[in-house]
């Protein structure tokens, strides 16, 4: 089947993605938004979101569900199908290959998200699954009245402790330094919590047990003392890995691998290729910020799909009258 032809493909559905349909949509751009799994990206892990303007609190999937209505509503097509790779054509078209088949854009908005980042000691790949977990929304409820672990000290860990005290029995935080990236309203809670207490200076060394988790081997860097701790089960939120490999091309990137971007537009090194949301570079990776990055993604895209087409068209006219001179 031959390609079909788009103004703007859209890789990814998360809020990025999502908020890029939407914008791609009311702007009667011929749009296709491409996502392998369920609309919703990493709202589908979150249960309740406070920090998105417009709701006191709302839980992910909603948000998710309503974030994909609105989107569909106004014209693009999303498309359920996992992305293998994106090639740039001779002619100046995209072409993204999925594994139902291939479709050409004139620009392309990256929204992939990325997965997340793995502690890589023994035992985190043999429990996994049967203990070991990157997905407190996903896996609490399997922990009611266990001791869990959550690794890590940013904003995810803190978070998700806190979540976890639901079910848990009692959550340790394990943080390999004393200070935090987390913010610190974060942090506060966290140590008012009755259920939750802290262990900082200290890395995991491996995930033990038999059939399932039963501790953690634990190492303190400041003191070199060597303990370990009885635990259920352990949660790994230690960051994320960016989706960066599907373009067939180099994109300049941070050392993180996250795409380095034009602030005004959102426009990686290659023209007609954008990033918004966990893809790109910045600051921080909230989902207003992600929404944020695809609107002005879209909207650059947009417009920089017409100059595009306008430019090729000026050219193929100009080939035309040198043609005709010639000919005269
Ligand atoms: P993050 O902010 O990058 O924090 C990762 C944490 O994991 C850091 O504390 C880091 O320690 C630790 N870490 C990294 N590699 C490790 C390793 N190999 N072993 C042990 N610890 C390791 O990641 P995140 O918490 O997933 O958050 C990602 C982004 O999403 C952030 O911008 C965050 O603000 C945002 N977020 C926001 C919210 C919210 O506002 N509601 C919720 C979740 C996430 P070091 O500090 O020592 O490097």
């Amino acid at each position: 089947m031959p390609a079909r032809d788009f103004d703007i493909a859209i890789i990814g559905g998360g809020p990025a993605g999502l908020t890029a349909a939407l914008y791609a949509g009311r702007n009667r751009d011929r749009a296709i938004m491409l996502e392998g799994k369920a609309p919703g990206g990493q709202l589908l892990n979150t249960e309740l979101i406070e920090d998105y303007p417009g709701f006191m609190s709302i839980l992910g999937v909603d948000l998710a569900t309503v974030m994909e209505q609105q989107a569909a509503h106004f014209g693009t097509e999303l498309m359920r199908t996992e992305v293998r790779a994106i090639k740039l054509l001779p002619d100046g078209m995209k072409l993204i290959e999925t594994y139902e088949g291939d479709y050409r854009a004139a620009a392309v908005i990256i929204t992939a998200g990325g997965n997340p980042r793995k502690l890589g000691v023994p035992g985190e790949e043999e429990f996994a699954g049967r203990g070991v977990s990157y997905c407190a929304v996903c896996d609490g409820a399997f922990f009611k009245d266990v001791h869990l672990a959550v690794i890590g000290g940013g904003d995810a860990a803190v978070e998700e402790a806190l979540f976890l005290t639901r079910y848990a029995s009692r959550v340790t935080i394990i943080h390999r330094r004393r200070d935090f990236r987390a913010q610190p309203i974060l942090i506060d809670e966290a140590r008012k919590h009755p259920k939750v207490d802290f262990i900082t200076d200290t890395v995991v060394e491996s995930i033990d047990g038999v059939a399932k988790v039963a501790r953690l081997s634990l190492h303190n860097i400041d003191s070199g003392r060597r303990t370990q701790l009885e635990v259920g089960g352990v949660f790994i939120f230690i960051g994320f890995i960016p989706n960066t490999q599907l373009v067939d091309a180099h994109i300049d990137h941070d050392k993180a691998g996250y795409y380095l971007t034009d602030p005004m537009t959102m426009m990686t090194n290659i023209p007609g290729i954008f990033a918004a949301g966990d893809v790109r570079s910045q600051l921080t990776r909230q989902i207003t910020t992600a929404v944020g990055d695809a609107t002005t993604a879209t909207i650059a895209a947009s417009k920089w799909v017409e100059e595009w087409r306008r430019g090729r068209d000026d050219t193929s006219a100009e080939l035309v009258d040198a043609a005709a001179r010639g000919a005269a």
